[in-house]
């Protein structure tokens, strides 16, 4: 018989490799910064085109390649990084697989140009699916500049498995952080469907990251710093004030490479234990510089998970110097979060006579909604001054005393409410006993309901009683609005008087730019969305001025997130998130006509018994149940 083993040609074996090294655009973005820091660049810019499905361009000022460097950098194990083993355990660039660009061009169209310095010409290259269609020499500018188009093009199944442009651009974007945050002596542009992104200036670390994050980032950083035999730790975490319900900024940098750890994660949480508020986390970007021999990074293609020599002493100097930083720069003891919330006011505040504004705000206009805001000011933290720590809200104009006016008078409601809470309790158990016998009176009537515990809502059917659980009952209710008012274009919208303008990153806008068409069709209206800077003229009916940051934030933050493939379309996503922020939460008093809105609204809905999430929304007990108890 014959021998059966044959070698791979070239060209299969690079769709093999590529197949581990290019997942998505952003992982050719990855690639393809990387080269340009390794070839000591100081300005890289980064071009995309629909979300790197069409157009993944970076073009840089570094070395440049030769003629025969240009053509062999397309052969697989091709690398000018690393010539022995040995130098696997001293590794100063981010690659050494010299693998990328023949993964990308394996399953791509690419177009090289690149020039050394010393060179009068350079040397231009197009290859298509790993086969070289032509090669010339050009004029260029001195460094590279590589762009590769059409993504998968020949390999049909992975091309329809990316995502939405949102959710390709979100990867994208979060790779061009890990990069520029590790680099800030390196310039950095970049731009989407010719729209600049970033501008990023040649910085510090912590002017870079204010200038990815907003200019509000600055005030929430707080330095930390230490240097052992083992490990120099710099870098930055946020206050704990100003912690997170989703996980966004999180970064850990080894040797200036961004790198994953739940573990060394565990660490920072550990140090800020007691300090935050149930379900945040907080930002932290930490730079650890290690000796190149105590760390492994050859443990995955994609290079973002390295084992350490001695993991357990590294995990005890962080938390240790997080620990540490946060007492020394006062942060802790701000983290009352049951203080007395008379002491919240602004000591400016306090000796001014707070004038009553003149001007004239509908705040009434969704009665159910001011009722909710300040009931659920009874529960500890008051949603409102979330919302103020949370996010920066710029206030211009004379509107913003009077909302200044409006914050401080409901925190000040707050702590007298926290007061009758104490009274509420008792007379909230006498009037049960109260309600049975009056319950016996009108049970005749079917819109009686009663709320248990602030958490649910009790209310007879004929067979017996149905429990139903406020908050899921309620986000049911407007994700079923909200999908059909997305969906038919039909919202109200609330006019704001005074624009309300709010900041966000320009990686958040650039996300909420995707989504903004829909959000109009939940009532949304946009004025400007220019640079860290939202201007929002109007706001859909159903939520009020104070919601709306949280709103957005909370937006974004899922969007970020999306499950891939959950198999859920952005207008669904959209409409859950918006109704889970507004619903009302648990801890919230409902007024008799709420609650029946609620019941009511949940048993017209298509779908009531189960949230969108496919939690129940309610339960029944039957009087045969009821009976069977007696
Ligand atoms: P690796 O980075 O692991 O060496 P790549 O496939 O990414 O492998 O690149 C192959 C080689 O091509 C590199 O080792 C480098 O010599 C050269 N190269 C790639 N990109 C650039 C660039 N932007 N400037 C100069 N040389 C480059
Ligand atoms: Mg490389």
């Amino acid at each position: 018989m014959s021998d059966i083993i044959q070698l791979l040609p070239d060209h299969v074996a690079n769709q093999i490799a590529a197949g581990e090294v290019v997942q998505r655009p952003a992982s050719v973005v990855k690639e393809l910064l990387e080269n340009a820091i390794d070839a000591k660049s100081t300005y890289i810019k980064l071009i995309i085109k629909e979300a790197g499905k069409t157009l993944i361009q970076v073009i840089d000022d570094g070395l440049g390649m030769s003629v025969t460097d240009a053509r062999l950098s397309f052969e697989r194990h091709a690398t000018s990084k690393i010539k022995s083993a040995e130098d696997l355990f001293h590794l100063d660039t981010k690659g050494f697989r010299g693998e990328a660009l023949a993964s990308i061009a394996a399953i791509a169209h690419v177009e090289l140009k690149t020039r050394r310095v010393d060179d009068e010409v350079g040397t231009e290259i197009k290859i298509e699916g790993s086969e070289v269609v032509a090669q010339e020499v050009c004029v260029t500018s001195k460094g590279t500049s590589i762009s590769v188009k059409n993504l998968f093009y020949n390999i049909p199944a992975r091309r329809n498995f990316l995502k939405s442009n949102a959710v390709e651009l979100r990867h994208i974007i979060d790779e061009f952080h890990r990069v520029s945050m590790a680099h800030p002596s390196i310039r950095f542009d970049m731009y989407h469907n010719t729209n600049e992104v970033f501008n990023l200036p040649v910085a510090n670390h912590r002017q870079r990251i204010s200038a990815i994050f907003g200019g509000k980032t600055n005030e929430k950083l707080v330095p930390i710093n230490e240097e052992t035999d083992l490990v120099t730790i710099t870098g930055f975490v946020g206050k704990p004030q100003y912690a997170k319900r989703t996980r966004g900024e999180q970064f850990f940098f080894v040797n200036d490479r961004f790198i994953k750890s739940a573990y060394l994660n565990h660490a920072v949480s550990a140090a800020f234990e007691g300090l935050l508020k149930d379900k945040t986390h907080p930002s932290y970007f930490i730079y650890l510089t290690v000796d190149p021999k105590s760390i492994d990074i050859n443990i995955h293609p994609t290079k973002t998970e390295i084992k350490f020599e001695d993991e357990h002493a590294l995990y005890a100097m962080l938390r240790a110097t997080i620990k540490h930083s946060l007492g020394q720069f006062n942060v802790a003891p701000v983290l009352d979060f049951n203080r007395d919330s008379s002491m919240d006011t602004p000591y400016e505040y306090k000796s001014k006579t707070v004038k009553t504004p003149t001007i004239e705000v509908d705040r009434n206009f969704n009665p159910f909604k001011e009722e909710k805001i300040s009931s659920g000011s009874n529960t500890g933290k008051t949603d409102q001054s979330a919302t103020k720590n949370y996010t920066s809200f710029k206030k211009e104009s004379a509107g913003d005393w009077e909302n200044l006016y409006v914050g401080l008078e409901s925190e000040m409601t707050a702590s007298t409410s926290v007061k009758n809470d104490f009274s509420s309790v008792e007379f909230e158990s006498t009037e049960i006993t109260g309600s049975l016998f009056e319950g016996d009176e009108k049970k005749m009537g079917h819109d009686i309901t009663y709320q248990l515990r602030k958490k649910y809502i009790v209310t007879t059917i004929k067979s017996g009683m149905v429990i139903v659980n406020q908050h899921r009952a309620h986000y049911r209710v407007l994700y079923e609005e909200f999908l059909r008012n997305i969906t038919m274009a039909s919202a109200v919208s609330q006019q704001l008087l005074f624009p309300l303008k709010l900041s966000f990153s320009n990686s958040e806008i650039e996300l909420l730019k995707t989504v903004k068409e829909q959000l109009e069709n939940t009532g949304f209206v946009f004025g400007e969305l220019s640079q860290e800077e939202v201007e929002i003229n109007g706001i859909p009916s159903i939520t009020s001025e104070g919601e709306v940051a949280v709103l957005l934030e909370q937006l974004i933050g899922d969007l970020e997130n999306e499950v891939p493939n959950s198999g859920f379309s952005q207008t669904d996503l959209l409409a859950k998130s918006i109704a889970k922020s507004i619903a009302v939460r648990t801890g919230a008093e409902l007024a008799s006509e709420q609650q029946q809105y609620i019941v009511n609204s949940l048993f017209a809905c298509t779908e009531p018994t189960i949230t969108p999430d496919h939690k129940k929304t309610f339960i029944t007990v039957t009087m045969d149940e009821i009976d069977k108890k007696f």
